[in-house]
């Protein structure tokens, strides 16, 4: 493993009386500012949405908080942004080998949370990992430059600096990996950050933070306020001078609001938001292959994925074969708690999730789609106390229809048949979202075209898991600004200085 290779003098060292401070988010859940749990008089609670059972109850910070966590991040930013890449290295190394020892833990503590099947949960918990090990590597490699200059007596030297104190907003859908995503590459570049986490799933958050505390971040370098309301939070995090960077994953309408709030102290920004991809089949391509990939990727994560198709675009001349294989498909997937086994379909968010699908699967029905399964919130049984929608498959959707412009973020594939190749690249790229796109064709030259043709950050070709930490995410167009994962995504975090020496 490579954390065996950090030398002794390299590895941070933490008191164990440090590590007893942190305490078991489950019985009391609590803001950390500055390296300290502190107590909130205020709480608000945390609920499974399979069965609606209360998990735990968790501070509610507001501005007050943000801004005290701020002060703590703008300290420690000078000692921080002065340490070598080695040593912030070492830290996110000692951070990674923590989460893989306790991606069990970690796991099932989603699944409760967010609901997402364990299998899923690991993954996802291996995938946030990935980013502590990627960028305790891109640590070391925040390279300069220096420029010939067209004057004999003058040197140009270009450094690349951290921008500072860092503001980060994360979802609930990914909800341990979309706070790696951002605070490994801002703690490798050298800023301190404060982040709130979703209101929703604020106890992974928790673990995550206690891992970071444990690997030796110092105190004031990361900062975790929790909200159930996040709008005060938001505020001080777009108004506060010291803030530098904000970096949101969540929706479009969100994003634009906090872009826009941004924008009057001009901070930088990344923003990661919706999507709504469209899956090209070609009529070349193997429509077996092609649907076991679009029931694989549409309801991952019950449909709540950003990158899950939105528009199944089928050749119709392959669509049966293409319809038969999804169908059978989506008739094996198990829906229930993600504790349970073979469980595929975890449940939704809340109550406005399951509105959102039923509005669009209603739409759609009564402009002539059908429903070739599922089309219903489960709510007998085992269901009756969760948010449960069966995994939908609508057939002959159209432009008129909701579904075809909005994000459904559930579990509901819309399948779009088309007659032409010549007319597919306009009718993916109808969309005011780009963020991830997919095609099938056995054609190379065809590929390339429509990869290139295509308005979309993430492109997968026959393939439906373009992600990686080593790979740039990120979205054109209305799903977003900037990258996260790969050398860009330290980028983000980073200023470029030139300087010119006279000589
Ligand atoms: P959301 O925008 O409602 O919430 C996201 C985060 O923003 C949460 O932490 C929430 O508390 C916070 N928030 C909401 N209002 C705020 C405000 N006024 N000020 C500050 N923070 C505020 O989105 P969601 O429903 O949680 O997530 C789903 C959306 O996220 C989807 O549109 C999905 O496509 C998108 N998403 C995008 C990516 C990506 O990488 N592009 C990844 C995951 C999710």
């Amino acid at each position: 493993m490579p954390g065996c290779l950090i030398s002794r003098r390299l590895t941070p060292k933490v008191k164990s009386s440090e590590i007893n401070r942190i305490p078991d988010c489950r019985e009391i859940s609590k803001i950390f500012i500055n390296g300290k749990w502190l107590d909130s008089t205020a709480t608000f609670p945390v609920y499974n949405p399979a069965n609606g059972e209360e998990i735990a109850r968790v501070a509610d910070g507001g501005a007050a908080e943000a801004r005290a966590a701020f002060k703590a991040a703008a300290e420690a930013f000078k000692s921080w942004s002065a340490s070598t890449a080695h040593y912030r290295s070492a830290i996110l190394y000692r951070a990674w080998q923590l989460m893989l020892e306790r991606k069990d833990e970690l796991a099932a503590l989603m699944t409760q949370e967010q609901g997402k099947p364990l299998k899923a949960a690991a993954n996802e918990v291996q995938y946030a990992a990935d980013f502590l090990l990627w960028f305790a590597e891109e640590a070391k490699r925040n390279y300069g430059e220096t420029i010939p200059s067209g004057r004999a007596d003058q040197r140009f030297v270009v450094q690349h600096q951290p921008v500072g104190v860092v503001a980060a907003v994360t979802p609930w859908n990914y909800p341990v990996s979309m706070i790696t995503r951002k605070v490994a590459p801002a703690l490798a570049a050298g800023c301190t950050i404060v982040l709130k986490p979703a209101e929703s799933t604020p106890l992974c958050a928790i673990e995550v933070f206690k891992i970071l505390q444990e690997a030796g971040v110092p105190d004031g370098v990361v900062n975790l306020v929790t909200a159930n309301d996040p709008a005060p939070v938001g505020e001080e995090f777009c108004s506060n001078p010291v803030v530098r960077k904000l970096t949101f994953t969540g929706s479009t309408a969100v994003g634009k609001k906090l872009a826009r709030d941004a924008a009057g102290q001009l901070k930088r920004v990344s923003m990661e938001l919706g999507g709504h991809a469209p899956f090209i089949v070609f009529e070349d391509a193997d429509p077996v292959h092609a649907a076991k990939g679009a029931a694989l990727v549409k309801f991952l994560n019950t449909g709540q994925a950003c990158i899950c198709p939105n528009r199944i675009f089928v050749h119709r001349n392959i669509a049966t074969a293409f319809l038969e294989t999804l169908t059978a498909r989506v008739a094996k997937m198990r829906v229930g708690a993600g504790n349970e086994p073979g469980v595929a379909i975890g449940p939704l968010v809340n109550e406005q999730a399951i509105a959102k699908i039923d509005a669009q699967v209603t739409d759609a029905c009564s402009k002539g789609a059908k429903v070739l399964a599922g089309g219903d919130r489960l709510v007998d049984g085992e269901f009756s106390n969760g948010y449960f929608y069966a995994p939908t498959i609508l057939h002959g959707v159209t432009e008129e229809m909701l579904i075809y412009r909005e994000e459904t973020f559930g579990p509901v594939a819309p399948v779009v048949l088309f007659d032409d190749d010549d007319d597919i690249l306009a009718m993916a790229n109808d969309t005011t979202y780009g963020l991830a796109a997919y095609v099938y064709t056995q054609n190379l030259s065809l590929a390339m075209r429509t990869f290139e043709g295509l308005q979309f950050g993430i492109i997968g070709i026959n393939d439906i898991n373009p992600t990686s930490a080593a790979a740039p995410f990120g979205g054109m167009k209305n799903s977003g600004l900037g990258r996260e994962g790969a050398r860009e995504g330290m980028v983000e975090y980073l200023e470029t200085k030139l300087g010119g020496f006279s000589v």
